[in-house]
C-alpha cells in the first residue's frame, strides 16, 4: 500500500518522497488509518518497524488540517520517549516529515539546560517530544501547559517502565484533562504494562506486527 492512498497534504507526500519513502511498513498500513479516524491505538512492535511514521504522519495531517496559532508555553501533541536519544531522533523525524509545513517540534531531555529549553518551550510548539523526568520538571515550573493537548503519544512505553518511569507518567497523565487521543508503542507487554495501558487507553485498537 502506498501513502498516496491515505490522502495526506501534498506537502507530506512530498517530504516522504525526499525522504525516500515509497511503501507504507506493516505498523503503518494497520496504526495510519485508525489513527486517522481518531482512535487510541495499543501497538506491539519492536524499534527499526517504522512506529515513528506510524503515529507522527496523523498528527502532522491533523495540524495541517487544522491550523491554530501557537500559544505561549502549549502543546498540541505530547510524545513521551525514554532517552534523550530516541527523544532526538523522533524529533528530528517529525522535522522531516513536516518540513513543508509551518510545525514547531522540540525535543526536551535531561542534561540540557532548562532556561533554553525554557525559552523554546516559552514560544509554544505543536509538538513536544520529551522524556518523562525532565517534562515532568517543566511542568512543575509552568513551562508546558497541557490544557490544549490533542494527541498524546508513549513510544518504548515498555523501556520506560523498566527505567522506573511509572511514576512520572501517572503524574504526567494526572495533570491531563479530558481525553486526548492516545497512541501506545512497545517491544513487550507485562504485567505492569498492561495494567499502564489499561488505565490511559479508550478502547484502544490493538496492532500487532
Ligand atoms: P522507526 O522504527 O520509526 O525508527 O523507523 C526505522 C527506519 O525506517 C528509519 O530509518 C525510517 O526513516 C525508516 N522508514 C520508516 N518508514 C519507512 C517507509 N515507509 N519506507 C522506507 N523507510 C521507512
Amino acid at each position: 500500500m502506498s501513502f498516496a492512498s491515505q490522502n495526506f497534504a501534498p506537502e507530506i507526500v512530498r517530504a516522504l518522497d525526499e525522504c525516500g519513502y515509497e511503501k507504507m511498513t506493516p505498523i503503518q498500513q494497520k496504526a495510519i488509518p485508525a489513527a486517522r479516524r481518531g482512535e487510541d491505538i495499543l501497538a506491539n512492535a519492536q524499534t527499526g518497524t517504522g512506529k515513528t511514521a506510524a503515529f507522527s504522519l496523523p498528527i502532522i495531517q491533523r495540524i495541517a488540517d487544522q491550523p491554530k496559532p501557537r500559544k505561549g508555553f502549549s502543546t498540541r501533541a505530547l510524545v513521551l520517549a525514554p532517552t534523550r536519544e530516541l527523544a532526538e531522533q523522533i524529533a528530528r523525524n517529525i522535522s522531516d516529515y513536516s518540513q513543508f509545513l509551518d510545525l514547531k517540534v522540540l525535543a526536551v531531555f535531561g542534561g540540557k539546560k532548562m532556561s533554553s529549553q525554557e525559552k523554546q518551550l516559552e514560544a509554544g510548539v505543536d509538538i513536544l517530544v520529551a522524556t518523562p523526568g525532565r517534562l515532568l520538571e517543566h511542568i512543575e515550573l509552568g513551562n508546558v501547559s497541557m490544557a490544549n493537548l490533542e494527541f498524546l503519544v508513549f513510544d518504548e512505553a515498555d523501556r520506560m517502565l523498566d527505567m522506573g518511569f511509572v511514576g512520572d507518567i501517572r503524574t504526567i497523565m494526572s495533570g491531563i484533562q479530558g481525553h486526548p487521543q492516545t497512541m501506545l508503542f512497545s517491544a513487550t507487554f507485562s504485567g505492569m504494562m498492561n495494567k499502564l495501558a489499561g488505565e490511559i487507553l479508550q478502547k484502544p485498537k490493538r496492532i500487532s506486527v
